[in-house]
């Protein structure tokens, strides 16, 4: 029988022990340690590889462990809270993805055995030193040769530069005629598949944060390879590697829920341990308060992933704008809480070593990354704005369906298909296509114990603000673009010219998505999930936020904070996942399991 997420998360807990616990090789000391050596942790690494997480990036029809898209988002959350190095560096396995979406059936075929077999170590190398963002100015070359490609140029920076075993890469396979869109080609290479000429790892750079991570380069000398090594067609590349990167974007949630829990707890812990005043600093209220946003900020950034795993099985096409949308906003709010829990925690916020609360500024060095890598928050958003005319065209002509599928926890998915993900998704966005029928739902609730009538009434009147806010972000698209079309041509040697303002209302759609996220996850869970979460308490101090990942002193209500706080202490001390499900984590003093390939066992 196929294992739940949340099931998956606990074996794999128990699997890799207490990290609290030093013995163990995903400790927090031992990343430490290592983080200050700029090493990885490679019995860690072998761990995390023996429980079989390479099988959950290959597709069951071959073979494989992925069926459930939120399996690698859970998977991700639970390597990501002990230590990013680790999650960061295992995680190319995502990039095998391409494989899947632009791979012919003999290649699926050949790349799910190779990377089931074990050993595969992907890195994607698509970045080039000069270009950054600006894909399509890429000047790596690929040429056709009888048979074969002849690749030659540097990739740089990039994870596991040195240390893949295979690159998934772009090479310009067109020329100077060809549209720049159709210029490159997208390549799967075995490096030890590689005919004649070199491959060649470019050194390490030190880094703000990941500091045991390889982000290094790769640079290819007349390296020829089989033409086999393509995926796709001739000139494919690009599309290739934006649809790619669609999935991608949006399994980061899970590195940003797994580093914003260990900060929270790592804070929330200390706190409660540290005596002021006559009494646990914890309880200042002012402290009580930031605690209780930080966690409420988790709630709903676990919603808006929650729900993007969903979406990527029920509404792949529509991840054009959906990854971008959760990947800005799942990292604004853990990057938020960061700033928050810095000040929290004081002076140690500042301090390095282990006996100093030093894993939270680890956490915070590392998780920065998010917002950065895989499509900066820059990037996303003006990838959300160029296609907002569309989602404005698209707004109130979605047929209502029934939403269950995508808000219930508990309703069976139909398969994960990443070969459905498109480069334009036509402007359709399910989360905010549902909002009417939220609307509805919460209108034919009847008061309960926990959740009587003036809560449903704030709840409703909340709902239509989001409504009415959507079609006013929608209404303030086709007025910037008249206004900036009505101001005089500004001089500018960029060819990217989409307006700011444009990319202010991406942001505050981004902020209003994952409002509707927490308000679908909420009606229709409220009948299975705890007391705490079908109140919705927490649900209506984060619809009052303006912005959702923003808050400040004094915003919550102190009975809210005090709810909010409790339940958050109360997932402390139960050794819990901040989450608004229950999900284990490994018990206090746990070893890892030892001795056995969790692969095999399972099986
Ligand atoms: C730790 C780490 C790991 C990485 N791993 C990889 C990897 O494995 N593979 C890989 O290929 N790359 C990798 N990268 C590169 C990463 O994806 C880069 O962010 C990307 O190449 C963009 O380049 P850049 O950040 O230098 O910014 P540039 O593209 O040089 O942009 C500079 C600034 O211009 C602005 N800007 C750029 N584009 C836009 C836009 N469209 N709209 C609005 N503003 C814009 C932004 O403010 C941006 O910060 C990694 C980077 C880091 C830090």
């Amino acid at each position: 029988m196929n294992q739940s997420s949340t099931a998956l998360a606990e074996a794999f807990e128990d699997w890799l022990g207490d990290p609290a616990t030093e013995w163990n090789s995903l400790s927090f000391a031992g990343a430490l340690e290592l983080d200050e050596r700029d090493e990885l942790p490679a019995a860690g690494i072998d761990q995390v590889r023996a429980f079989g997480f390479n099988r959950y990036f290959v597709p069951e029809r071959l073979g494989g462990d992925l069926r459930a898209a939120e399996d690698i988002l859970m998977l991700t959350r639970v390597i990501a809270r002990r230590d990013m190095n680790v999650a960061v560096s295992e995680s190319t396995q995502v990039w095998m993805m391409l494989a899947w979406i632009g791979g012919d059936a003999e290649q699926q075929a050949k790349w799910a055995a190779t990377v089931l077999h074990g050993g595969v170590v992907p890195c994607l190398a698509y970045s080039e030193p000069g270009h950054g963002a600006d894909l399509a100015a890429n000047r790596f070359t690929a040429t056709p040769d009888a048979g074969q490609y002849v690749l030659s140029g540097e990739k740089w920076p990039i994870n596991r530069g040195r240390t893949s075993t295979h690159v998934v890469l772009l090479g310009t396979t067109g020329d100077e005629g060809t549209p720049a869109k159709r210029r490159q080609s997208m390549f799967l290479v075995d490096r030890s598949q590689v005919v004649s000429g070199e491959v060649t790892g470019v050194p390490r750079v030190p880094t703000y944060g990941l500091r045991g991570c390889d982000i290094s380069g790769i640079a290819f000398d007349d390296a020829r390879v089989d033409a086999s090594a393509r995926l796709g067609t001739e000139g494919e590349g690009l599309e290739l590697a934006l649809r790619g990167l669609l999935i991608t974007r949006t399994f980061c949630t899970g590195l940003s829920l797994g580093t914003g829990d260990t900060m929270l707890r790592t804070v929330a812990g200390f706190l409660s341990d540290r005596v002021l005043y006559d009494g646990p600093a914890n309880e200042i209220p002012y402290v009580t308060e930031s605690l209780a946003n930080a966690y409420l900020s988790l709630l709903v950034a676990e919603c808006e992933s929650l729900v993007a795993m969903r979406g990527l099985h029920l509404y792949t096409e529509q991840f054009s704008i959906w990854a971008n949308l959760a990947k800005v906003q799942v990292a604004r709010l853990v990057d938020f809480n960061s700033k928050v829990l810095s000040r929290t925690l004081g002076a140690r916020y500042f301090m390095r070593s282990a006996e100093h609360v030093g894993t939270f500024q680890k956490m915070l060095r590392d998780g920065a990354v998010v917002s950065v890598f895989d499509g900066s928050e820059p990037v996303c958003l003006d990838s959300l704005a160029l296609q907002l005319p569309a989602l404005a065209k698209a707004h109130g002509h979605t047929p209502d369906e029934d939403w269950r599928r995508l808000y219930d926890l508990r309703a069976e998915l139909p398969a994960f298909e990443p070969d459905r993900v498109s480069v334009f998704g036509r402007g359709r966005d399910a989360t905010f296509a549902s909002l009417p029928a939220l609307i509805g739902r919460l209108a034919g609730l009847s008061p309960s114990a926990g959740c009587d009538e003036d809560r449903l009434a704030a709840l409703r009147g909340r709902a239509e603000e989001l409504r009415q806010e959507l079609d006013e972000l929608l209404a303030r698209v086709q007025e910037v673009r008249q206004w900036t079309a009505g101001l005089p041509a500004q001089p500018s040697a960029s060819a990217k010219s989409t307006p700011p303002r444009l990319i202010r209302v991406a942001e505050e759609l981004s902020a209003l998505h994952a409002k509707v996220a927490a308000l679908g996850v909420w009606l229709f869970n409220r009948d299975h999930l705890e007391e705490f979460f079908a109140d919705g308490e927490w649900l209506e101090a984060a619809l009052a936020r303006r912005q959702i990942h923003q808050y400040e002193a004094g915003d919550l209500d102190p009975s809210t904070a005090r709810h909010l706080f409790t339940r958050m202490n109360s997932q402390l001390a139960d050794n819990e996942f901040f989450s608004v499900r229950r999900v284990r984590m490994a018990e206090p003093g746990a070893r890892e399991a030892a001795g056995r390939d969790h692969a095999s066992t399972a099986a």
